[in-house]
């Protein structure tokens, strides 16, 4: 893959654009979900009401972890860069739009975003369902190997491979899951470096 013609970009968000901060397992258990659980599948079974009071406490914690966000190394150096080359840029988040979008504003990177490309968990199927990226690559007009997805976890490249779409592994230093990944960088700085 010749990271140069990629004009197609998505980023995850949390752990990929700015630094983890999300405790999972903390989450999982002040709101009684099972550790080996996925959370935003666990609250869609639950009963409507008592999911709506959960997904109230996940919003509130994740509101605050969001205007504390810290951008991950060369992440707003990265995204700058690929608009100033032109490129579609959207993020496909498994965090609600609304703090996809308070969380761009903490690290300054709100202005590099179309709104429309900002696809939270009520906009798409939760990642790893490949729901989100074959949506921006319909708004886009593009087939979904044209788009390359930027993660920091499985979700990202499950999502990717079963969108047909290109995927980019940073912010580990070794990969765990080559078989899924296109292309691992440690960090979005090494990935710039690579775009030449
Ligand atoms: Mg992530």
């Amino acid at each position: 893959m010749s990271l140069g013609d990629v004009r197609h970009w998505v980023f995850d968000m949390d752990g990929t654009l700015t630094l983890a901060v999300h405790d999972f397992p903390a989450i999982k258990r002040e709101l009684g979900i099972p550790q080996e659980d996925d959370i935003l599948h666990h609250l869609a079974a639950l009963p409507a009401e008592v999911a709506a009071a959960k997904h109230a406490w996940l919003l509130e914690h994740e509101r605050e972890l969001a205007v504390a966000s810290q951008p991950a190394p060369g992440a707003i150096e990265l995204v700058r860069s690929l608009r100033e080359r032109g490129c579609r840029l959207g993020i496909l988040t498994r965090n609600a739009h609304e703090l996809a979008l308070l969380t761009l504003q903490a690290i300054g990177l709100d202005d590099c975003f179309v709104v429309d490309d900002i696809l939270g968990r009520d906009e798409a199927p939760p990642k790893p369902h490949p729901g989100g990226l074959l949506h921006l690559a319909e708004r886009w007009q593009v087939a979904p190997s044209e788009l390359l997805m930027v993660g920091d976890y499985r979700f990202d490249l499950e999502c990717a491979q079963a969108a047909g779409a290109r995927s980019v592994l940073v912010n580990l230093p070794d990969n765990p899951w080559s078989e899924l990944t296109d292309l691992h960088a440690v960090d979005c700085a090494q990935l710039l470096k690579r775009l030449g």
